[in-house]
């Protein structure tokens, strides 16, 4: 196909997701085709060799082009590309994963269940959630808490615990069963005038609140992502955790720890449960499961909850809930080959070396510049914010869209970061493999772009 016809074919035929409908209309912004990748680097059509940054979507933990990925793939594709996981089936490599992914996971931790992708995993962890009250005898204690500025996915509920305004205007969301309540992002609240500590006591005295309100006995889980990711990688203040889950064991509510994100090593920890001594009861894998290789997602699910799901009478029959491509075979031979990739790399040690190095660096690089609030990370999640006023931490005005002129003009360097979509955010998430030398490549080109931008 001649780049051309790609353009056409593209405009005439595909809604990409997320896709901004005025600029479509307008005819901006043809799409990137990209056609290859290895280590840190993609290519595209047009033969810029790129530094991802962000790993994808903060998925490729593995780095691109892993060969033994791949060939797991295609010889379980040769072999049985399909066959359901419904109750007296499984394949060889779906049994296999659900062991690893176990054996991985934090040690109250005791059955997983396979998904596609992190909305639908999170779908299934709010129906256990309801049906595990159900069991209880208590089906009226139902709410499910999330924060603002979380996200957990697109879908109608998870669009609903998704606490960015762009996912429900429009849409009449968030549904009724779900509560907001306020993310601990320090730096984004000056006019409170309060310590960090302050703050996080404020966090969690509003979480207090809000149970209160509502009555414990309505409310069944919160759910929340060890870093705040895409509403603006925001690690939490210290304490933070220890008082969120003191309060939900007062009040019964469980706690299911969103680890879309965190999973599989990108806080240097296996999972960000483990990096913050959070005792989850439901935890949500994707994205680094299969390095995104293929499409799979996961609800591990822990010993407490298992024991009452197991009390389902007979009188129940089966739960009612499966997905035709549940533990698909493909997904689960790519989960295989990427979860031994990543111990044989050492890429958990990897994010947490690496990462404090590049956090380190990228801190020493800008952290004096006027026009940057804060650097902030943990393992090889990292984030830098724009300020209008440094010293009054005013912000500037959105419409200035501060945030996407520097990730252009990072781009613009070979380099993809990624404007994060609230706030004037540069987001970096790269794959587990970066190197110091990768590291300090992202780092020299940020600053040189910063430079540019704000001359
Ligand atoms: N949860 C978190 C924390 C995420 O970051 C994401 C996606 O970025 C999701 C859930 C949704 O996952 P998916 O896009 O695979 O449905």
């Amino acid at each position: 196909l001649t780049n051309d016809q790609l353009d056409k074919w593209d405009r005439e035929n595909f809604f990409h997701p997320s896709t901004h409908l005025a600029q479509h209309a307008r005819g901006e912004s043809p799409s990137r085709i990209v056609t290859g990748g290895e280590g840190v680097f993609i290519e595209d059509r047009d033969g810029n060799r790129l530094l991802d940054a962000f790993a994808g979507l903060y998925c490729v933990n593995v780095g691109y082009g892993r060969t033994e990925i791949a060939e797991a793939i295609a010889a379980q594709a040769k072999e049985l590309a399909y066959y359901h996981a419904y109750v007296g089936h499984g394949t060889e490599t779906s049994i296999t994963l659900a062991k690893m992914v176990v054996e991985r996971a934090p040690s109250n931790m005791s059955k997983v269940y396979f998904g596609l992708g992190g909305s639908d995993a999170n779908e299934t962890n709010v129906k256990l959630v309801w049906y595990y009250n159900n069991i209880l005898g208590r089906p009226e204690k139902k709410k499910i808490i999330s924060r603002w500025r979380g996200y957990h996915g697109s879908g109608l509920m998870t669009g609903s615990l998704t606490g960015l305004e762009l996912f429900h205007k429009k849409f009449d969301l968030p549904f009724a069963q779900v509560l907001h309540t306020e993310a601990p992002y320090y730096f984004r609240r000056p006019e409170l005038d309060m310590t960090e500590a302050e703050f996080t006591a404020h966090c969690v005295a509003e979480l207090e609140e809000l149970i209160a309100n509502e009555g414990a006995d309505t409310i069944a889980a919160f759910i929340a992502e060890p870093v705040l990711g895409t509403g603006g990688i925001v690690p939490p203040p210290a304490g933070y955790w220890k008082e969120i889950q003191r309060v939900l064991k007062k009040h019964d509510i469980l706690m299911i720890a969103d680890e879309v994100v965190t999973g599989f090593g990108r806080l240097g920890t296996m999972f960000g449960s483990d990096h913050y001594g959070i005792e989850a009861d439901i935890i949500t894998i994707a994205k680094g499961l299969t390095s995104a290789y293929a499409p799979l997602s996961g609800s591990i699910i822990s010993k407490k909850v298992w024991e009452v799901l197991e009390r389902g009478t007979d009188e129940n029959g089966p739960i009612g809930h499966g997905w035709t491509y549940s533990a698909h075979p493909i997904g689960a031979a790519a989960g295989v080959a990427n979860l031994k990739l990543i111990d044989e790399m050492g890429l958990v040690a990897n994010a947490r070396e690496t990462g404090a190095y590049f956090n380190e660096a990228m801190r020493t690089a800008l952290a004096g510049h006027a026009k940057v609030g804060d650097v902030r990370g943990e393992g090889l999640l990292c984030a830098v914010e724009f300020v209008d006023d440094k010293a009054s931490r005013r912000f500037f005005d959105p419409s200035a869209k501060v945030g996407p002129a520097v990730a252009s003009a990072l781009l613009k360097r070979g380099v993809i970061g990624r404007a994060m979509p609230q706030g004037d955010i540069l987001g970096f998430a790269p794959p587990l493999c970066l190197t110091r030398a990768e590291a300090d490549r992202i780092v020299e080109e940020t600053r040189a772009a910063v430079t540019e931008v704000f001359a």
